[in-house]
Parts: C-alpha cells; structure tokens; sequence
C-alpha cells in the first residue's frame, strides 16, 4: 500500500482500501474507480440519529444516540437463522442495554470492553429488554463528550450488493481525513459571488453534515459545478465553431416574399421569427449551428422550406436528413408542393430509392431515376435539394456546393454530418427537433447551438381532447370512435412493446430480452391487435397495419391508403409513428399507455388535430394506475409544459434525462433551476470570453477536458 500521503482524487480505490473481489465489482457496478467516484458518489438522502439521550430514558421504536461503554461484545451465530451477528452489552451511568449487529460479527473485533463511543440506532425489543440494534458508532476519547446539537446526520447512499451505506460512510471518512488539501476547481469569485461552500468544505457538508442546511447548500455546490462544467465545453465549442468559415448567403427578400404569397395561410408569428433567425445566421461568414425546436405540427418543416429556397436561390446546394423512409417522402412531397413555383430541382435518396422532380416528361410529378444518376446529379450541382435517409451521407453522395444542411428530428448533428463540408467550408446546420425538452436543459445540453422555439400553434385548431381510459370504458370508447369513422373521421391505433414473459430464454435466464426481441414483441403486439379490431370489434370497417418488419413498399403503400381515406383505421407500432402528417385523422388511440413515457405519447397525440376535425386521444391503460403522469399529459396544452413537468416531479434517479444525458441526479437538480442554469452560463461565457483555452484555470481545464471527451463520443 501506498503511503498514505499519496492519496488525491485520482489514487485507485483499491490503493487505499482493502477490497474483496465481490465489492470490487459492486463498485464498478455503481461507477467507482477512484477517490474522486467515492467522493462523489452523493448520498440519496440523510437519516437523523435521534437526540442524545440516557439509558434509562429510552424508549422502544425509537432512534436514539447514547454515549456508553462496551461492557461486552461476541460473535456469534444465531442458531436458528443461522445469521452471523455480534452481541453484547452498554452501560452508562444511568444503566445498561443489550446491543446486537446482525450480519455484521467483525464489529465484535473492532469495538473492545472498556471502549468508549458513541452508539446510534433504533432501539428495539427482545422479550422484555430493550435491545439497540445495527447502531452506527463513533469512539470517544475518555473525557470527550458531545452534544445533540453536535450529533451528525447519517448519509444514506445508493447501494450495491457488498458496498453498503455503512461501508461508504467509513471509506468516506477516510479518505476525507487522509486526502489533504483540496485545490477546488471553481475560481474563489464565482463560489463568492453566489455564496457556494468551497470544494473541501462542501464534500465533508454533503457527506457528515451537522445540519441539513448544510448539506442542501454544498448539493447546491455541486450541481452548480456539474451544469457550469458542461456550459464551459459548450462556449467553447461554441466559439471554436464560430471561427470556422461557412458561406455568406444574402437574404433575397423579394423572392420570400413571393413564397409567402403563394402559402394558402399566414406564417405564425413563431414561424416568421424562425425563419428571420436563420437568415440572420445565413449572412454571417460563419457556420450557422441552430436547434429549432416546435411541437409536432407547429410548422417546422416551412421554416425549413423557406430558407432552403434563399439557399437555393443564391446558388448553394441543400441537404434534407429524415430519419425514416417514410418521413422523407412526406417532406419531399411537402417541398414539392411549397417549392415547384419556384421551379426548383428537388432529390430524393432513400435506402430503397432514389427520385427527382421535376420529370422530364411530365413537370408537375416526380420520376423515379438510378441512385447512380442521383449521385451524379448531386455532385455536379443538378440537384439543389436533396431529401433522404442516412443514405444521403453515405461516403459517395458528394455535393457541388452544400450550402445548407437540415437535420429533422435529432437534436445533434453527428461527426458524419459535419464531415460533409464542401472543401472544407463547413455548411449552415439547422436541426430539428419536436422533443421538447425543458428550458433550462436545452440551455445546459445545447448550450453550443442557437435556439429557436416554435411556441405557437398555426391557428384554426381545436385543442386536442385528451381522455385517460379504465378498462371498464373501453366499449364505450369504440362506439365512440365508429361514430367517428361513420362521420368521416380517421383512426391511428398505437401498440406498446410487450416483452413476453418466460417465453423465451433470455426472460428466464433473467437477462433483459436484446432489441430485436423487442422490436419483434412489438409488432406481434400490433399484429394481435389488428387482428382483435377487424375480426372482433370492428369486421365492417377498413383496418390497415403498419410496422417495421415490413418491406418500405409495403409500408408506404398501407400508408398511401391511409391517407387517401381508403383505410379507416391504422393500427401501427410506435416506431413508425414520427412525424407522419394525415390531416383527416381525428382520433388516436394508444394501448397500453402507462409504458409510454409522457414527452412519446404527447408526440403520437401530435399525429391528431392536424386538420379541421376535432380530434381526440384515447390513453387506455392496463391498471388503472400512473394517473397523476397520464393526468399531467391530459392537462397539459404543449410538449414544453409537459416536459416541465416530468424535470419537475419525478424524483431524482427516475428523471426522464438523467441517463440520456449524461447528467447526474446533483445535476439533474441544477436543471429545475432556471436562475442557477442561467447564472452557469453567464459565468462560463465570461471565463471563455476571457481566456478560450482556460489558462488561468488549469484545474478548470483539465475538468472540462473530460467532459469535451464525452461529448465528442456521444
Ligand atoms: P412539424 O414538422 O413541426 O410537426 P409540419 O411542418 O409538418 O409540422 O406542419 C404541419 C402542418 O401544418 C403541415 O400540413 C403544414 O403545411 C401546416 N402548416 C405549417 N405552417 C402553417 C401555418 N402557418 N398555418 C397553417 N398551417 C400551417
Ligand atoms: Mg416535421
């Protein structure tokens, strides 16, 4: 072992503790590998020790601290249970009390007769004595002697089968006492500015805190740490892109202007400050890197098509990323539509196909042509828009002059994308995205790109109307919805996953089932249920089924019938489901809505309401349970309430983003805090704009270094 001298942050936890094999891979299970992890590694929640009493004067139930003296303590092994335990006896100067550490003998070995401690815990009864059990306990020196008020609050910790709280709270007292002095990476004036406990101060707070005043205010510390680490690799990021050349594209005002004249309705105002944003963007001689962020059906793709056409006009190429097949005929035959006025040459490149408008032959459609013609075409610049999959960054597509790239329903342009530079000259990127996410997170996570929010919804919609269905009113909600498809109306019917309990091996084995099993629960769940409704509860009417097992022609031909109102119901897995624009469908039904989360089901509700109809959403649930999460989705108007609400009241560990983000619990807490969100950003904008590289703040660097490196992996 290493002296002890020579533990810091980074020291290898099994260079300062003795571990077993079974709680080295506990460790690993939660994440710890150095001192830093330990320290780290915050507790759930805190366990008061009760107040300092007497003997004489405890009582049974109660948790309760004493200070006594081991008169004596054995291991033993209890003969019935068979349960190693060590046993014995306390005393003070008003009496004596059994004590007992069930599963825990070694504490046998560790507290000796004669020692003096303290001893908190719950005291409980065997027979007619009252007996102390598992208490936490503290030696005393002779003479020492401490008050209730000095009493410390015990740190409960997430847990893993042979690491315990109990076993944390030692390891972190030692390495608490032994790690010397701390260098705290955040600059003294920002921990002043907003009142933060120093790096030490905060860790001994969170850990052995005297008060829970105290321990909130070093969480405070870390989650503002935690959300300021992540601002800094994003100003940097930032800034770093703002160095980079892109092209100068110039507003054509008058051709917009045009456009506008030929929409059969009005830009929402949301969608006419969208639009002014990028145009912005597109006149400076920099990359543009913009998140447009709206519902579904708030009109993103306009806003897109709108700045395309300036692309277009001022000579550069465009680039249209969907992320399925079906999505990118939609949007292909939406830029139709918006664009052939303009006579602009649009491509689409699937995995499946490849076409062009306009024809030769026939100018108002479309033709099929070869993927080869496709790449040729965009190469020497005949395309100017081309729409697709993930086909479309393919090593052979090259373009002429990519001026401008969409990325539809992600929030992040990957590596790949940025590499479709055209000599090098990175083109303007705008993504998409109908996630809604919360404010504070988009400010945190995309703190790098430009936002742009489509708060406002084209006018003439009904409110959808939100039900959360019991089982006992499920016939009476498909009278309703034939009523519905006898008035004219159409249907999607949405089916969750069901893993299929112990049909398999991986479900017996006790392994999570692998995706593709998945995937296939899912549409065998879609193929039951689209056999249900047409042989059972609806024979008369037209059911088509959708899912991803089929073939692409497949798909969009069952989707063409839908929305040509030759299918009166669309029963569909929920992959399928993004995006896709009927304006006739009125009602979506969702099975099984208690294993959707909120921001997915507000998405396929989003599939409704797209036209004049009012529409409707059914929520059928299998239990009746989940009514506060289903009720919240009922009451809420927009995907961004909804999304406040989820950061808002779920408790820490269940957070929607916590994993998907990369982000801690501590962090997850920063993000409920718009002023905190803020006040991170603003200070890591001053450090970068004082120094990018972070030079006065070494320690401040190498932190943000690792977070650069997980980010360039995501
Ligand atoms: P999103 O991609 O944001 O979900 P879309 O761009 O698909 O939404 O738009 C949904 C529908 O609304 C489309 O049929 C589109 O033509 C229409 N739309 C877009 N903007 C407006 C507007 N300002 N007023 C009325 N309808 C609009
Ligand atoms: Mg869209």
């Amino acid at each position: 072992m290493p002296t002890l001298a020579a533990v810091n942050l980074e020291t290898a936890v099994e260079q300062v503790f003795r571990v077993t094999p079974r709680q080295r891979s506990a460790l690993a299970k939660l994440g710890i590998r150095t001192a830093r992890d330990i320290l780290f590694h915050f507790p759930s929640r805190y366990e008061s020790l009760g107040g300092l009493k007497r003997i004489k004067d405890l009582r049974e139930g109660e948790t309760a601290s004493i200070i006594a003296t081991v008169v004596g303590l054995q291991a033993r092994k209890a003969w019935k249970s068979k349960m190693n335990m060590a046993e014995g006896v306390l005393q003070d100067e008003t009496g004596a009390l059994d004590v007992v550490w069930f599963r825990q003998p070694y504490v046998a070995n560790m507290l000796r007769p004669g020692t003096r401690a303290r001893f908190s815990g719950k005291v409980g009864r065997r027979k007619t004595l009252l007996v102390l059990q598992n208490p936490e306990y503290e030696p005393l020196a002779d003479d020492e002697t401490i008050t209730t008020a000095a009493l410390p609050y015990l740190a409960v910790y997430p847990e893993s089968y042979g690491i315990t709280s109990r076993w944390l709270r030692h390891a972190i007292a030692k390495l608490l006492s032994e790690i010397g002095a701390l260098a705290d990476p955040i600059p003294p004036e920002i921990l002043q500015k907003y009142h933060l406990p120093a790096l030490a101060r905060a860790l001994g707070a969170i850990h052995q805190p005297k008060t829970l005043g105290e321990a909130e205010g070093a969480r405070k510390r870390f989650s503002f740490e935690e959300i300021f680490l992540i601002q800094l690799s994003r100003q940097r990021e930032r800034l770093r892109r703002e160095k980079e050349p892109s092209f100068r594209i110039p507003t054509d005002t008058e051709l917009l202007k045009r456009f506008l004249g030929t929409l059969p309705f009005p830009l929402t105002g949301a969608q006419e400050r969208a639009i002014g944003d990028i145009l912005k963007d597109f006149e400076r001689r920099h990359p543009m890197a913009r998140l447009l962020e709206g519902d579904v059906g708030s009109g993103k793709t306009l806003v897109a098509a709108a700045a395309a056409l300036n692309a277009v006009a001022a000579g550069y190429q465009v680039a249209y990323l969907a992320p399925t097949e079906i999505l990118s005929r939609q949007h292909f035959a939406e830029f139709i539509k918006r664009l052939a006025p303009f006579k602009i040459r649009i491509g689409l490149l699937t995995g499946a196909e490849a076409k062009k408008f306009p024809s030769k032959v026939n100018p108002r459609d479309a033709t099929h042509i070869s993927k080869s013609q496709m790449i040729r075409w965009c190469r020497d610049g005949e395309i100017q828009i081309l729409i697709g999959t993930h086909a479309l960054i393919e090593e052979k597509v090259q373009f002429k002059k990519l001026g401008f790239a969409v990325v539809d329903e992600q929030h992040r342009f990957g590596v790949r994308q940025r590499q479709k530079a055209t000599k090098g000259v990175q083109p303007h990127f705008l993504s998409m995205s109908a996630t809604p996410i919360p404010r504070t997170l988009a400010l945190t996570m995309y703190g790098d790109l430009d936002l742009s929010v489509l708060d406002e919804m084209p006018p003439g919609r009904e409110p959808i109307e939100t039900r959360i269905i019991a089982p006992s009113e499920r016939d009476a909600t498909y009278a309703l919805v034939r009523r519905e498809v006898q008035s004219g109306g159409q249907v999607f019917v949405i089916c969750p996953k069901i893993e299929e309990k112990n049909t398999d091996d991986d479900a017996e084995s006790g392994k999570p089932q692998s995706q593709a099993k998945l995937d296939w629960a899912e549409v065998k769940s879609a193929k039951a249920e689209y056999k249900k409704l047409s042989e059972e509860v609806f024979p008369d009417l037209r059911i088509g089924l959708v899912h991803g097992r089929l073939k692409p022609t497949e798909k969009e031909s069952v989707m063409q019938k839908f929305r040509k109102g030759d299918l009166d119901i669309l029963v569909a897995t929920s992959v399928i489901e993004v995006g896709v624009d009927v304006p006739n469908a009125s009602i979506m039904m969702i099975e099984g809505g208690e294993r959707f989360g909120l921001a997915q089901l507000h998405q396929f509700r989003g599939r409704v309401g797209r036209g004049t109809r009012k529409s409707y959403c059914f929520v059928f649930t299998t239990n009746g349970g989940e009514t506060r999460r289903l009720e919240a989705l009922r009451k809420a108007k927009t995907g961004f309430e909804l999304a406040e609400y989820d950061l808002q009241f779920r408790g820490a560990g269940e957070l929607s983003g916590s994993k998907q983000w990369g982000v801690s619990d501590v962090g997850m807490e920063a993000l409920k805090n718009i002023k905190m969100v803020e006040a991170a950003r603003a200070e890591a904008q001053e450090l970068v704009a004082r120094d990018a590289d972070l030079a006065p703040w070494p320690l401040l660097a190498e932190r943000v270094q690792a977070i650069d490196r997980q980010y360039h992996f995501e």
